[in-house]
């Protein structure tokens, strides 16, 4: 049996439009993993045919051994899942969120008061306890939807796009929360993002594009493959600076807004050239290691848009 999630050559149409392409995928138990692309990719589509939420056209899934398709019970046993939507009620108090849940997912008597009282202390929500959720913030909820997710002690925890929404030290903490889960109880994380930053900290990261997965791997491994230093030169006029690049040191420059990138193994050692080159359109001209977004421009051919 193979633990943790196995997606295998999953594809999943809309009418004609297909939102997952013969993907394959798989998350090793107590991993940390990270699904980035770009808004319409496929992330949520994925995590609904993964939540059992919607049928299976082609391929198929396994969560710890269990197959999605023919074991839906034993997959919702595995599974925490926190969707994008907030499934808070808001005029309710965080307990009583707490209460619905554990309903919900058969919790009683002792073993249910133990077990909210742990998660509430976990999340830190000790003092919010007896707060109407519309009165918390946006760190605070995202954080009772985590709670009520965990309540069950799922093995594996889906999380599409945890992070929307919240300012950077909310972002901080829930990062300090899921690795703390995954230290204490070993569970396999699996969350999409948009946030390159996000997909940084992660153990892996597959990257989608168009519901195909581009790459896969640690983020180091990535950046490495997506090859030598880049220069990026920062100008008012990129098109006049790629062309010069092109023209003049036969490189392949790639242009995002008032950015031109060039990853060529010699882009470098021709540092000066370049200067030389572009220092009448150039502001300024530096130098660093690829980053996520270099890699999925790398694979893609285009630019990583969020919105
Ligand atoms: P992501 O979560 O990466 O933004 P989605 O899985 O939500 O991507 O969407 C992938 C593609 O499928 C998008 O083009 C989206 O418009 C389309 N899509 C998503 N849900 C539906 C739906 N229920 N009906 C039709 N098209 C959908
Ligand atoms: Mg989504």
């Amino acid at each position: 049996m193979v633990l943790g999630l196995d997606v295998q050559n999953v594809t999943h149409r809309y009418a004609k439009m297909t939102a997952v392409a013969d993907l394959s995928l798989q998350v090793n138990p107590a991993e940390i993993f990270a699904i980035l692309g770009p808004n319409g990719s496929g992330k949520s589509t994925l995590f609904r045919l993964v939540s059992t939420l919607v049928g299976i056209q082609e391929g198929r899934i396994f969560v710890n051994g269990f197959d999605v398709q023919s074991e839906t019970d034993r997959v919702r046993e595995q599974l925490g899942v926190v969707f994008q939507s907030p499934s808070l009620d808001r005029k309710l108090t965080v307990m009583e969120n707490m209460l619905c849940q554990s309903a919900l997912v058969g919790l009683r008597g002792s073993e249910k008061t133990d077990r909210i009282q742990e998660l509430v202390r976990s999340m830190g929500l000790q003092e919010k306890l007896h707060v109407r959720c519309e009165k918390l913030s946006g760190g605070q909820k995202r954080r009772v939807e985590l709670a009520k997710g965990l309540l069950h002690k799922p093995k594996v925890l889906l999380l599409d796009e945890p992070s929307t929404g919240l300012d950077p030290a909310s972002r901080l903490d829930l990062w300090h929360v899921l690795s703390e889960l995954r230290r204490e109880s070993g569970t396999t994380i699996v969350m999409t993002t948009h946030l390159l930053e996000e997909a940084d900290k992660c153990d892996r990261v597959a990257i989608l594009n168009q519901g195909s997965m581009v790459a896969c791997g640690s983020p180091e491994q990535l950046r490495s493959e997506a090859g030598d230093m880049i220069v990026s030169i920062s100008t008012h006029d990129p098109q006049s600076v790629a062309r010069i690049l092109i023209d003049r040191l036969h490189m392949e420059p790639t242009v995002f807004e008032q950015q031109v990138r060039v990853s060529h193994p010699s882009a470098v050692s021709q540092l000066p050239a370049i200067v030389e080159a572009t220092k009448l359109l150039a502001n300024s001209v530096s130098v660093g290691r690829p980053s996520l977004e270099d890699v999925f421009v790398a694979k893609t051919g285009h630019q990583f848009l969020v919105s």
